[in-house]
């Protein structure tokens, strides 16, 4: 039977603005399998990035709760924060802007044993510095040159590379390809693929782009504003998405056959402020379908079929 590595519930987080608190999360949750990939994918500003960093506690959740193996990772101490990061890690967007321009290859990778004091012995360090370089195809004379001197694919393998250091568990990927050409994109994302294999990880994979996520996601969740709107299996995405922000996010995504064609869903409205949002669907405004219902009140998150939660009044 599969096991639940990561349990998120009711997860929030919002920031003081000038104008109010924006709900950059609101009441998120989800859980990921073990060895899965959760593909979470949403508009920019959509909370999908802030949820990964509050998984993380690199931001610090304003509510809910993360259970990570049972364990909830917002009661942590400091101390225990940082033993628990050995297991959660994360891979950057911008693989340049992410890593120390002054730090060589293997300065980066060997970063996280030191501040872990894993691998003491300095020849051991770089014998598993070597070894983590191979892992990503890394050629070994690449060991003393700067983040400058190579490719943005090369680059995002430094990257990939310093998250797998300290042998994770878990790695949240936030947008990992969107920053690079699209043949590199490929090749990163087949060696991310080539690396859950063998190491049994678990990968929470953030992206814009929906046609990146469908090869590479076992499940996935659409976020809109700071809400989750539709999680499935990836095929049942695909195949039978119900949400109406959904079904215009997927008829967007171009068929790569000739003569493919869709009628593409144009979303028109202004989008709902999600500073101090009104309980109201925050779809509301740019939805063909909304009733007063809609703009009445907040619909949640419910199961419509095994696997597949939607939170949306025309399930019912
Ligand atoms: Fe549209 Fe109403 Fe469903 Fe929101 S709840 S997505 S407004 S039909």
């Amino acid at each position: 039977m599969s096991e639940v590595l990561l349990d998120v519930k009711g997860l929030k987080k919002y920031f003081t603005t000038k104008r109010g608190l924006l709900h950059a999360v609101d009441d998120v949750t989800f859980t990921i399998e073990k060895g899965k990939t959760l593909g979470v994918v949403g508009e920019s500003g959509c909370g999908k990035s802030t949820t990964g960093r509050a998984i993380l506690r690199l931001l610090e959740p304003t509510g809910g709760q993360v259970l990570f193996e049972g364990e909830d990772v917002a009661k942590l101490n400091a101390a225990q924060l940082r033993a628990k990061r050995k297991e959660m890690q994360i891979i950057f967007q911008d693989p340049f802007s992410s890593l120390n321009p002054r730090r060589t290859v293997s300065q980066t990778i060997e970063e996280p044993l030191k501040l872990h004091n894993v691998y003491p012995n300095e020849q051991e360090r770089t014998q598993k510095v070597l070894e983590i370089m191979e892992t990503v195809g890394l050629a070994e004379r690449y060991v003393n040159t700067y983040p400058h001197e190579l490719d943005g694919g090369r680059r995002q393998r430094i990257g990939i590379a310093r998250a797998l250091a300290l042998d994770p568990k878990f790695i949240v990927c936030d947008e990992p390809v969107s920053a690079l050409d699209v043949s590199i994109q490929a090749q990163i994302l087949n060696l991310m693929g080539e690396i859950q294999e063998q190491r049994g990880l678990t990968y929470m994979f953030i992206t814009h782009d929906l046609s990146v996520v469908n090869h590479f996601s076992d499940d996935i969740a659409v976020m809109y504003l700071g809400r989750l709107i539709e999680k499935a299996p990836s095929e049942v995405l695909f195949s039978n998405p119900v949400h109406p922000y959904t079904q215009a996010l997927l008829s967007a995504i171009p068929i790569p056959k000739v003569g493919g064609k869709k009628d593409r869903i144009l979303l028109k409205g202004e989008i709902t402020s999600p500073i101090n949002p009104e309980p109201i669907c925050r779809f509301a405004n740019r939805c063909q379908y909304a009733t007063d219902r809609c703009r009445s009140e907040e619909p949640q998150l419910r199961e419509i079929e095994s696997g597949h939660f939607v939170a949306c009044f025309l399930t019912e």
